[in-house]
């Protein structure tokens, strides 16, 4: 009989992070199990604590007094053992806790429906509140979108209100402070999962290339079956609209017909709305869908049910790769480029690498697909670490758009100061004249980029992050239509609102002017132009709540608007076969940034907002406006040619010693005060500079000298960074565990990232 069991913390610093012994008491034996949720008592004062079970044990392993389990959380384990050693081995990855790591794979919606109450939140006084959004009282975006969703909704859950509105709690907070909404907890109802029985759909005939991708991955799937250490790993590279996802869900029925669960990844829920519907009329009630704008009671009943076995898909976003699915067959990894992978939160890991180590775990293969590879995962492909499986034509009668590039100083010269050339212009026109539809891209939401004054030549900035201010519609503007310009000002970090001044703070000049459009002035512009055709724009500003993204694309698919404007968001994952014409503004906006993977991204978004044009009968074409017509990422990706990109991207890559070729880690730390955070950085750096001498195996990592971060102050906080480069994230975790532990960062934040995808 196990009468002993070792605990993890669920809450505990890195000095207490370890396994704990205790007894477990007569009336709970038999009823723990490696996985199970408990309450100890830990410490000095016994302080109750909640803690994970990581094995059960017959005899103690320790001569010291052991106390006992106080209680069971959950009747249930609620971690399988895989996930306990996935949590160890994230630990000395990203250098986090236990704790950090389990809370990734028990979300905290699971935590609080136990207590069978969620707290909830309302407005105080509709009225007022609507008064003040009007009047323009509220100062800060994230508030007023709060106000926006309540005033839509009523009542929310606040876990919902964070995620629709894209806010911390620390807003809500603030909002009750000033009581305008206040807290309430509520019983919750465990409703159901809205049955859309989907209609079923019978797999399609595959072509040759998917033939063949499909005979390669079932063939790993029957071969790699409990084999663990002999997984395989596939690169599936295709445009979009190659049948990839026909690919995903054969390989998948293959794994399920063995009785095998299968993980699809995908970039953002929301974006992929056709995707789900076509797992879920293949695979039907099987299926479990999880994403970061489900209610707690959905998340909830969707998580209990994969630990239950009750279904064998799981499609999600980012965190679904930690899904309690016991028996993993396949792993899919949709766009497996996009930095929505990649968390933003502590621990920074990247789901990629979290699906490796799960396929290794379970004997499972990982298919990895993209139509523009990052430059990572096709490097891994050429150098035998993985399969590449090519689909080489699009589906159907329709082949690749025309695409042309437009030099936006030949425009100038030609006397066109306007947003969209001669050639995009006679483009839209022909399309709408033939009853068609077009997509305009730009990867900048607002009216403006910034504010500056032509006199002193100063920019407008926050006053609490060292960044410019953009210009957007303010709610008051909101119905005016395009005849007034927009008056607000809002900094994209802090969401931080002023109104637009009429002279410059530092001069007082009146001669400011804005630079740089937005979606917000592509739209405006569209509609003095173009009218009486319709607009529709879809950016960060447009999809606050839950189902305005699908809302946005249903109208754009029924026709219910002539051109759909957007930012990145619309230039993934959407399949309108009405769609011939593209146009792609602004397209060197994304170059020149001081970052390792600019080149990579502007290829990859340029790519992506032109793979929409023609996917219907109609051949399609693209117009790329740019000032830096000869970059070759823009040359590039007009071509559709990713091998020609890759080429050079990866000597350059090789050349710098950038990922693949090297890591960089970026500690960023941060405070409130300015000498705390410089005095903090540099006794890191030092701590970085002892540590090289203690093994010859850190002789190729460098260290850095502390130096401010690029984006110097962001929300009030000061923040400077050690950067450090080895040959692998590997080594640069080992090398840093211990210096995380020794250095006392008191007051100031420490941030970790390794090859971040924002080097700001
Ligand atoms: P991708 O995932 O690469 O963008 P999809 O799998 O969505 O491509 O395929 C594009 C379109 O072609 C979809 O509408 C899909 O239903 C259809 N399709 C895919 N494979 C086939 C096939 N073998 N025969 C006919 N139609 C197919
Ligand atoms: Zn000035
Ligand atoms: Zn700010």
């Amino acid at each position: 009989m196990e009468t002993y069991c070792r605990v993890v913390l669920r809450e505990a610093t890195r000095s207490f992070d370890r396994e704990y012994t205790y007894r477990i008491p007569e009336e709970l034996l038999g009823r723990l199990s490696v996985g199970s949720w408990v309450c100890v008592p830990f410490g000095k004062g016994n302080r109750s604590s909640e803690a994970y079970v990581t094995a059960c044990l017959r005899t103690p392993d320790s001569d010291f007094f052991i106390k006992p389990v106080q209680r069971l959380l959950a009747e249930r384990p609620v971690l399988l053992p895989d996930q306990i050693q996935l949590a160890a081995r994230m630990r000395s990855r990203y250098l986090c806790s236990y704790g950090d790591a389990l809370r990734c794979m028990v979300p905290s919606a699971v935590s609080a429906i136990q207590e069978k109450r969620v707290r909830m939140a309302e407005l105080t006084d509709p009225a007022e509140a609507a008064r003040r959004l009007a009047d323009g009282e509220i100062s800060r975006l994230g508030q007023q979108r709060v106000i926006e969703l309540l005033l839509e909704t009523g009542q929310a859950p606040v876990s919902e209100i964070m995620s629709a509105c894209q806010v911390s709690r620390s807003v809500l907070a603030t909002l009750a402070k000033h009581e305008w909404l206040q807290f309430y907890s509520q019983e919750t109802r465990r409703e159901p999962e809205p049955d859309n029985p989907a209609e079923h759909q019978e797999p399609f005939e595959p072509n040759p290339d998917q033939a063949e991708a499909i005979r390669r991955v079932s063939g790993s799937l029957t071969a790699c079956e409990r084999d663990a250490d002999s997984c395989a790993e596939y690169l599936l590279f295709g445009v979009t609209g190659s049948g990839k996802t026909e690919v995903y869900l054969q390989a998948a029925r293959t794994a399920v017909d063995l009785g095998r669960g299968v993980l699809i990844l995908v970039p953002e829920i929301g974006l992929t709305p056709q995707m789900i519907g076509r797992i879920r009329s293949r695979f039907g009630s099987a299926v479990a869908v999880l994403h970061s704008r489900l209610t707690p009671s959905e998340r909830y009943v969707q998580w209990q049910r994969i630990l239950r076995q009750e279904v064998l898909v799981v499609v999600g976003a980012r965190s679904a790769i930690f899904a309690p699915l016991r028996d993993i067959g396949l792993v899919i990894i949709d766009e497996e480029q996009e930095s929505t992978y990649k968390s933003e939160t502590h621990p920074r890991y990247h789901a990629r690498d979290i699906a490796r180590l799960r396929a290794r775990e379970h004997g499972a293969v990982l298919v990895l697909g993209s139509a523009t590879p990052s430059v990572e995962s096709y490097q891994r492909s050429q150098s035998g670490q993985s399969v590449l499986l090519t689909l080489h034509d699009r589906i159907g009668s329709a082949g690749m758009a025309q695409t042309a590039i437009v030099d936006m100083r030949e425009e100038l010269r030609a006397g066109n100061r306007g947003i969209f050339s001669r050639r995009l212009t006679a483009a839209l026109n022909e399309a709408f004249d033939g009853g068609h539809q077009a997509m305009i891209f730009i990867n900048r939401r607002g009216f403006a980029g910034f504010v500056l004054c032509r006199n002193c030549g100063s920019i407008i900035r926050c006053k609490t992050c060292s960044v410019s201010m953009t210009i957007h519609y303010g709610p008051n503007d909101r119905d005016s239509g395009a005849e007034q310009a927009p008056s607000q000002l809002v900094c994209h970090y802090c969401g931080r609102l002023t109104p637009l001044p009429k002279r410059c703070p530092s001069c007082q000049s009146s001669q400011i002017g804005r630079f740089g459009a937005g979606t917000q002035q592509v739209e405006a512009t569209f509609n003095q132009t173009f009218a009486p055709r319709i607009a529709l724009r879809m950016d960060q500003d447009t999809t606050v709540g839950r189902s305005a993204h699908a809302r946005i694309l249903e109208q754009f698919e029924q026709g219910g608007a002539d051109v759909l404007i957007g930012t990145q968001m619309i230039a993934k994952g959407h399949d309108f076969p009405n769609v011939t014409v593209v146009g792609i503004l602004a397209a060197d906006l994304m170059l020149g940034l001081s970052d390792f993977r600019s080149s990579e991204r502007a290829f990859q978004l340029i790519t992506q907002a032109a793979g929409r044009a023609g996917r219907g009968r109609d051949s399609g074409s693209v117009i790329i406006q740019a000032y830096n017509i000869d970059d070759y990422a823009i040359r590039f990706a007009a071509a559709q040619d990713y091998p020609g990109f890759f080429r050079q991207e990866i000597s350059y890559r090789k050349l710098m010693r950038y990922p693949p070729f090297g890591s960089i880690g970026v500690l960023t730390v941060s405070a409130l005060q300015e000498e705390e955070a410089r005095a903090k950085a540099a006794l890191l750096a030092d701590a970085c500079r002892s540590r090289l001498d203690e093994d010859d195996a850190f002789r190729p990592i460098q260290v850095m000298d502390a130096a401010k971060a690029p984006i110097y102050r962001i929300r009030s906080r000061y923040r400077r960074r050690v950067v450090i480069r080895g040959p692998n994230e590997q080594l640069l975790a080992r090398f840093l565990l211990p210096v995380v532990d020794r250095v006392d960062c008191g007051k100031a934040a420490l941030a970790i990232d390794f090859d971040p995808y924002s080097m700001l």
